[in-house]
């Protein structure tokens, strides 16, 4: 069974590369990170104590321009996954046709069991360490699980007092007050419920009462549930670390965010029965959004999925095992570097705003990340239909080749 993320992301890759006439030094250079850092640092912590941390950022490719990826704070962050992630945001970046390469960090903590000053400690520390790394030209953090508004907000301040003026550039997902986008904090979510919608067209299946299932309700999963409900979808079910809860009739995702956000889970959410999440997975429904973490449909659970469409919000939930079974099930997947690739799209937006100074309406961005979004669907879903290949396999064919076309026009170096 393949749950080191690294391993199915190469195994990936080299099932995509057996379709490009590519060099094979090229690719084998395209298998592994271009640079990656481990630090180790010290928190003073409230007690007055010290705790020594760990800490990653990898950067995988910077063929297309500056390396760009979220942070994840969370206990199982490793430099294995790291390298994974950093390698998926190539590709993501790739597909969509937006102009940076690929990067991931994180830090090994658990940000719930910190106090506020502990976080902030840690991610001012975090962002010094990195820093040999990060700039607003070179390599831009922005959110990811355990990571939010909040942290990026430090990170811009930590770096820019270094340099004695702001630098809101440097990472993506601010609050809008220092620079932020206006659509961020929707933007992954929107772009899983705008391809969402496009695969149900793929697969004939209206909108209207279409039953939708969506594991993880943070980030990802809320707005993917509300806006794809505002569209016609019946939500079903929704989950988080705690648990979950079903209606047939269909839940108010708005309403569920509240109680969300006063009760910090959805469970207990009134009028609604509880499920588990591993109930959830199996649920019959018309899409399955997997909205959580990564390895999270197996081998042992594949069997028992009885979704039609299932769209990877979660960067790597499908293990390779279970993604060649429920391929060969005829499940219409959406390839998380497609579905979850709404929110560096929008940080993209966020940082030419930062750069020029000059910020776009609401309308305007949600527009053009419709734009992206669809024609990325497109491309992939008529490259896996000429290849005869599935849709992950088509998007990363689609990102290796114009990564690979960059490197040899750039030429190697010196
Ligand atoms: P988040 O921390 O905001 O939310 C994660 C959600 O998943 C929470 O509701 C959490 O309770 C839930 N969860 C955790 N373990 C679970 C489990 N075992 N079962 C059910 N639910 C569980 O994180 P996020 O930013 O929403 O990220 C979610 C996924 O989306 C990650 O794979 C991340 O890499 C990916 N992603 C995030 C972004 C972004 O812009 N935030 C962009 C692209 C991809």
């Amino acid at each position: 069974m393949t749950t080191n993320l690294y391993a199915a992301a190469v195994q990936q890759f080299d099932k995509a590369a057996r379709y490009l006439d590519i060099d094979p030094g090229l690719a084998a250079y395209l298998r592994l990170p271009k640079r990656e850092l481990t630090v180790n640092f010290p928190v003073e912590m409230d007690d007055g104590s010290v705790r020594v941390f760990t800490g990653y950022r990898v950067h995988h490719s910077a063929a297309l321009g500056p390396t760009k990826g979220g942070l994840r704070y969370h206990p199982s962050v490793s430099l294995d996954d790291t390298r994974a992630l950093a390698m998926w945001m190539t590709w993501k970046c790739a597909v969509l046709g937006i102009p940076y390469g690929g990067a991931k960090g994180g830090v090994v903590c658990a940000p719930h069991e910190l106090s506020v000053r502990e976080l902030e400690n840690l991610t001012r520390r975090y962002a010094t360490e990195i820093s040999v790394l990060m700039n607003p030209q070179g390599d831009i953090p922005a959110p990811d699980v355990g990571t939010g508004e909040r942290e990026m907000a430090w990170i811009m301040d930590t770096y820019s007092m270094h340099h004695g003026y702001s630098v809101p550039a440097v990472v993506t997902g601010k609050p809008l007050a220092i620079g932020g986008s206006l659509g961020r904090r929707e933007a992954t979510g929107r772009g899983v419920m705008l391809t969402t919608l496009e695969a149900l067209k793929r697969k004939r299946i209206t909108i209207k009462g279409a039953r939708i299932a969506v594991q993880g309700f943070g980030k990802v999963g809320a707005p993917a549930a509300y806006l794809t409900q505002e569209r016609g979808a019946r939500i079903v079910a929704v989950s988080d670390a705690q648990g979950g809860v079903y209606h047939p009739g269909g839940l108010a995702c708005r309403e569920l965010v509240r109680h969300a956000d006063q009760h910090g889970t959805v469970c207990g959410y009134p009028g609604a029965e509880p499920i588990s999440n591993a109930d959830l997975l199996q649920l019959e429904c018309d899409v399955l959004m997997l909205c959580a973490l990564e390895n999270q449909i197996t081998a042992a659970n594949a069997p028992s999925v009885r979704a039609r469409i299932i769209a990877e919000g979660a960067n790597g939930p499908l293990t390779p095992e279970a993604d060649e079974f429920l391929i060969k099930k005829g499940v219409f997947i959406i390839p998380d570097v497609l579905c979850n690739g709404g929110g560096v799209s929008v940080s993209y937006f966020e940082w030419v705003q930062g750069l020029q100074s000059f910020f776009w309406t609401e309308d305007e961005i949600n527009e053009r990340l419709r734009q992206i979004m669809v024609r990325g669907f497109h491309q992939v879903s008529r490259l896996a239909h000429k290849k005869r290949v599935d849709n992950r396999t088509a998007s990363q064919i689609l990102a290796i080749e114009r990564v690979a076309a960059a490197m040899t026009q750039r030429g190697i170096y010196p």
